[in-house]
């Protein structure tokens, strides 16, 4: 909560904890249907985040819904594997970059605020159109490829800028 608090301040979105209910169920606890999880457990309307927090997210960090018509309120709700969590067992294994600083949950409930990856299209802006390509977002530097690293001179849109990986919706490493 520390963390996503954090993140989203300067966006001046502050969360607080209604209730926390834990589980032991190796269907949810694997995430084996996000959708099923999601609909069976998710309590509140649309302000109201649920961020279920599970052993395993079918090997990704997590996943969440966007506000868009075609998800309903049944659906919404985020999903973080715990490994990602502060203190997580994700990064331990040498040589793969730190994953488990809490980012894995700010960049979903990104998602949840209707936030798309900065590499959505996989391309450069077609015609300089920022409103139709990537993340829809025109203060970001279009980008091409996720980013996996923190190299703050990656720039996969050649003269454009640099990439956005220190964006919290870009898959860089959680420390840079
Ligand atoms: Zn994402």
């Amino acid at each position: 909560m520390v963390i996503l608090n954090a993140a989203f301040a300067p966006a001046k979105f502050r969360f607080r904890v209604d209730g926390i209910t834990y589980a032991v169920d190796s269907v949810n606890g694997n995430a084996v249907s996000e959708k099923w999880l999601v609909s069976q457990n998710r309590k509140g309307g649309w302000t109201t985040l649920n961020l279920f927090i599970v052993s395993n997210a079918r090997g990704r960090e997590g996943s969440c819904t966007r506000p868009t018509p075609e998800n309903p309120l049944e659906h919404d709700g985020c999903i973080v594997a715990s490994g990602f969590l502060p203190r997580g067992d994700r990064p331990i294994d040498s040589g793969v970059p730190e994953y488990n600083l809490g980012i894995s949950a700010v960049h979903e409930v990104g998602h949840w605020f209707g936030l798309l990856h900065p590499f959505e299209s996989y391309q450069c802006d077609l015609n300089d159109d920022c409103l139709t390509t990537g993340d829809l977002v025109c203060d970001t530097a279009p980008q091409a490829t996720e980013s996996t690293t923190c190299d703050l001179t990656k720039d996969s849109c050649l003269g454009n800028g640099p990439d956005n990986v220190s964006n919290f919706m870009d898959y860089s490493p959680h420390a840079w």
